[in-house]
């Protein structure tokens, strides 16, 4: 499969004809090939999406009008649901009932809401706060904006970036992540024959350090948004800095998964069991420390380990596989070196912990407990972004809040207890961007998505997501229609 790249209404390659090998990771066998694009492609796609803003009807379209596009795109991409499935799939690893049943659908949830929220956006009516004018408030798109991907959720990640900024009025540039292009391409084409105007969306592939910090160096791009590590969020930060750039930036996480000994254990077991092996561990929620209540630690972590051995890996096309391989070889050794490390400092491994030796090909690794996992160890503190789950152990409701947020990391917790009181104390009190009671990672579109402290700042899905997107700007009308106002004495001359 060749696929190119959508800049300013155009199917084009890279200017050098290089393109780059993309891998199914189940197979280790190349699934298709992108343009290779750098810096000189990255400033054609920021012309088309500043032209398109400055001077094209679509940041100037009703409301509605957008509305509409929004929907058309929103249906089509629900008719097109199995074939985007299956592409996210090969390309990525997730498994195809994750990506059919999850990822997919949910995608369509979001455009409709973006579609249907950005023409009912709120705000402080207009009045005469001076009794001499009157005041407004218009909410106006940002302008052009640079949309950078990661590799575990390709297209959610390209729905939640795209979504709000385009049903706001802006134009965008989507740069995916390089060994995860496929559905965001498909999104382009999508895109086309929704009816949006030429050059409102823009999508090139290429390496972040080339395509991505042109977008971010780019004076005429006016906002970039970033999911991914929090390392590249403080890079973009710094780079982004000579233009004053507006950012939004959704980073990595090492979620706590807080369980008390009055919770229902079976329930925290499946619960961990599922929030640690989501889309192979690799998903930024992804409950990735448990702290257990001393007197149910062994019951849970025997519960635990019972779950994870009816986690069925493999060929993440078949409806019966739970999980299929990580993103990549490199990938898959970083997460193997963690499961290493584990041992090495001290925690006892319960289960996995290596590659499955069933499976010949493909970038897999086994679902991995570690118990008797102590605060200062590296699996407990570093985001692994692997199926491998860490187990802690605690006393009381000081010592697990203070474990909690220890970290530089602040996007997602959970807390399992039947004692009203104790999760609303830990909902209070965990610095977290969401606290979940008895459950870890339903979300919707109108709940915000978003990190404190270095997970980031900005919010996926939801208004606020619309928020910002937008800026808002001030009209003061003079109503008193004096040469000569009531105020200008305190420049010059008397009061009259
Ligand atoms: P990454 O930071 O390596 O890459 C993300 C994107 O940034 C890619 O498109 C990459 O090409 C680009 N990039 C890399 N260096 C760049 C640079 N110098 N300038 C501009 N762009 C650059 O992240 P990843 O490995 O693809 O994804 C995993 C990370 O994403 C994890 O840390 C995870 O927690 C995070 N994540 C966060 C959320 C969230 O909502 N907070 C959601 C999904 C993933």
């Amino acid at each position: 499969m060749l696929f190119k790249n959508y800049i300013g209404g155009e199917w084009v390659e890279s200017g050098s004809g290089e393109r780059q090998k993309v891998i199914n990771p189940a197979t280790e066998e190349i699934l298709a090939e992108v343009p290779r694009c750098g810096v000189s492609e990255a400033r054609a796609a920021v012309d088309a999406a500043r032209d398109a803003f400055d001077n094209g009807r679509w940041p100037r379209m009703s409301p509605s009008e957008r509305s509409q596009i929004m929907f058309n795109l929103a249906t089509m991409v629900e008719h097109e649901i199995d074939t985007l499935a299956t592409l996210e799939s090969r390309n990525q690893g997730k498994t195809i009932k994750q990506a059919r049943d999850g990822d997919f659908p949910f995608s369509v949830d979001n455009l409709r809401f973006y579609a249907g929220a950005a023409r009912a956006l709120s705000g402080l009516p207009a009045q005469e706060y001076l009794t001499t004018g009157t005041s407004f408030i218009r909410r106006e798109p940002i302008g052009v904006i640079g949309q950078i991907t990661p590799w575990n959720y390709p297209w959610m990640m390209a729905i939640w970036k795209a979504g709000p900024a385009l049903a706001t009025g802006n134009t965008v540039i989507l740069k995916p992540a390089s060994v995860t292009p496929l559905t965001t391409i498909k999104f382009a084409e999508l895109c086309e024959k929704a009816g949006f105007p030429k050059g409102v969306v823009n999508v090139i592939t290429g390496p972040g350090e080339l395509v991505g910090n042109e977008l971010v160096s780019s004076n005429a791009v006016d906002m970039i948004s970033l999911t991914g590590d929090t390392s590249t969020g403080k890079k973009i930060m710094e780079r982004g800095a000579s233009t004053l750039k507006k950012l939004h930036l959704e980073l990595g996480g090492k979620a706590p998964f807080v369980v008390f000994d009055d919770a229902d254990v079976e329930a925290a077991a499946k619960g961990a069991a599922a929030a640690g092996y989501v889309n192979g561990g690799q998903d930024c929620t992804q409950a990735s420390r448990f702290y257990v209540q001393e007197k149910v630690y062994a019951e849970f972590v025997d519960l635990l380990v019972k779950e994870t051995a009816k986690v069925r890996i493999g060929d993440p096309m078949s409806r019966s596989t739970d999980m299929g391989p990580l993103v990549s070889s490199a990938h898959r050794d970083k997460v193997e070196n963690y499961a290493i490390l584990g041992r090495e400092e001290g925690a006892k491994l319960e289960a996995g912990g290596k590659r499955p030796s069933s499976l010949k090909k493909g970038f897999y690794f086994e679902p991995t407990v570690f118990s008797n996992v102590e605060q200062d160890m590296r699996i407990a503190r570093e985001e692994i972004f692997g199926p491998v789950l860490p187990v802690l152990r605690f006393k009381d409701i000081e010592e697990v809040v203070e474990k909690s947020n220890d970290t530089v990391y602040g996007l997602h917790s959970s807390v399992w207890t039947r004692d009203v009181r104790k999760a609303m104390v830990l909902a209070g009190r965990l610095r977290f961007g969401a606290v979940q009671i008895n459950d870890h990672l339903p979300i919707t579109s109108e709940m915000p998505h978003g990190g404190f402290k270095q997970s980031g700042f900005g919010k996926d899905m939801s208004i606020y997501s619309l928020e910002d997107y937008t800026q808002i700007k001030h009209v003061y009308i003079d109503t008193t229609g004096d040469a000569r106002k009531g105020w200008h004495y305190t420049t010059y001359g008397d009061p009259s």
